[in-house]
């Protein structure tokens, strides 16, 4: 008959409950936006725009029925350059990069949002 005291039991259960919140302790900080995203998905009113890849440095000028906003890719980051929103809390933003990151512009409905590849089907890409 196996004995084996209860301690080791109970210190080995709470082995595997460490490791597994330090497991998804980690993920949950990856999905946090720690990883560099790879494209900058535009919306306007809740619908595509276009996604533009970030390694690829580019201005791209966006027509909202509600204003003017200029997205420029540079170096791996986005931000917003210019805009003719009343507030221009998009531009102060800054620099976004990390995947889930997003730039509001909330007079214009605009959301710049950074997603990874897989996250966005290939069609949905517009160069
Ligand atoms: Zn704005």
């Amino acid at each position: 008959m196996e004995h084996r005291p209860s301690f080791f039991k109970k210190a080995d259960i709470f082995l595997a409950i460490a490791l597994l919140l330090l497991g998804f302790g980690t993920l949950a900080l990856l999905k946090s936006g720690q990883k560099d995203g790879s494209f900058a998905r535009v919306t306007v009113d809740g619908t595509l725009y276009g996604t533009y890849r970030l390694d690829e440095d580019r201005t791209v000028g966006i027509e909202t029925p509600y204003g003017r906003n200029v997205l420029r890719v540079e170096g791996g980051k986005a931000f917003m350059q210019e805009a003719d929103c009343p507030n221009h809390d998009c531009v102060e933003k800054g620099a976004v990069s990390k995947t889930g990151q997003i730039i509001l512009c909330l007079p214009h409905k605009l959301a710049v949002t950074i997603v990874n590849e897989g996250e966005e089907a290939p069609d949905a890409i517009s160069y």
